[in-house]
């Protein structure tokens, strides 16, 4: 039996999964991100993950085929160095992941991918995006990522392509979490809805949203928390959610204008929860700005769900070079 491995490591969490060879889900663990104790810390969490994924699905780590990890930051696939992750902590330098898990695994075949290059592709093969040959994937979360598929193959430009989340929509617009101002990100990223929500709260608007997380115990506010906010009717969640959906569809029409690509798949912890609800007014934001209204793109909420970018990096372990897997010998 041939089973894989595959790791989404994440600002907040790691999600582990293990597959078999039809790359169905066979065991499942989720660890928060280590806070502290820097690249060593986390790489250590991540052996902890799989371990416990492993333990559920029966299969000692050890015997795993391959283990492939999703990555922020900076990836050398070839050293499977990890460098400038700025959103894990202490992270700012290089450190060589892929060998620092082989290690603790024992496990020889480790692969690094792109996070949303390898949750896009997950969504290619396996999910949302099967029948196109196309597509945009937009991971709608605490900031704004995206992966691209053109003619069957992902897409990574030199390595930086699909940043989707720093398209301008407005010149001279929100400071967006990346320094810079206008960028979709700075409207639609759940930690920026959530500084602005701040703000207005602050001003003296009434919102919920603090209350409910409150009484969750969160110290953010999580993409369930926006949504019971949602449910209870709270104006002042509903005004940046729309806000957020605004952005959204401007960034996606112009991507669409520049590609045409035949579907946008939208994923994310804010799009999974949000997206359903609001697919028709995401649609309706992308077709106000689409040059070519003829023949629009479809637009899909990402069906593997939470697990897709931890499935995406198991595929990423299915090649023996580490490159992206074709669809039609995976499926
Ligand atoms: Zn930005």
């Amino acid at each position: 039996m041939s089973v894989r491995g595959g790791i989404d490591l994440g600002g907040t969490k790691i999600q582990a999964v293990l597959v078999d060879e039809r790359n169905e889900v066979i065991g499942q663990a989720r660890h928060p991100t280590p806070r502290e104790g820097g690249p060593q810390a986390v790489a250590d969490e991540l052996a902890a993950a799989l371990s416990e994924a492993a333990e559920v699905a029966g299969v000692p780590a050890g015997e795993l085929a391959g283990v492939g990890i999703g990555s922020p930051g900076e990836i050398d696939a070839a050293t499977g160095t990890v460098s400038q992750a700025r959103n894990l902590p202490g992270w700012e330098g290089s450190f060589a992941l892929g060998p620092a898990l082989s290690q603790a695994l024992g496990v020889e075949r480790v692969r690094l991918g792109n996070d949303v290059t390898v949750a896009t592709n997950a969504e290619f093969v396996l999910g949302a995006g099967a029948p196109y040959q196309s597509l945009l994937g937009v991971f709608w979360g605490t900031g704004v990522g995206g992966g691209l598929v053109i003619d069957g193959k992902v897409w990574d430009g030199r390595g930086s392509a699909g940043e989707i989340g720093h398209m301008v929509v407005k010149r001279g617009g929100a400071q967006c979490p990346c320094g810079r101002r206008g960028c979709m990100e700075a409207y639609a990223g759940r930690a920026a809805m959530e500084t602005r929500a701040r703000e207005l709260q602050a001003q003296g608007r009434k919102t919920e949203l603090f209350t409910i997380m409150e009484h969750r115990g969160r110290e953010r506010l999580t993409s369930g928390i926006w949504e019971r906010a949602l449910k209870k009717d709270d104006v002042l969640a509903l005004e940046l959610v729309e806000r957020a959906i605004g952005a959204l569809g401007t960034a996606i029409a112009s991507a669409c204008n520049l590609l045409d690509v035949e579907a946008v798949v939208i994923g994310g912890g804010l799009g999974i929860r949000l997206g359903p609800g609001y697919l028709d007014a995401i649609q309706r934001e992308i077709d106000e700005h689409l040059f070519t209204i003829e023949h629009p793109p479809d637009v899909q909420i990402a069906q593997l769900g939470d697990l897709g970018g931890a499935i995406g990096a198991a595929l990423l372990a299915a090649s023996p070079n580490g490159s992206v897997t074709e669809r039609s010998t995976s499926r």
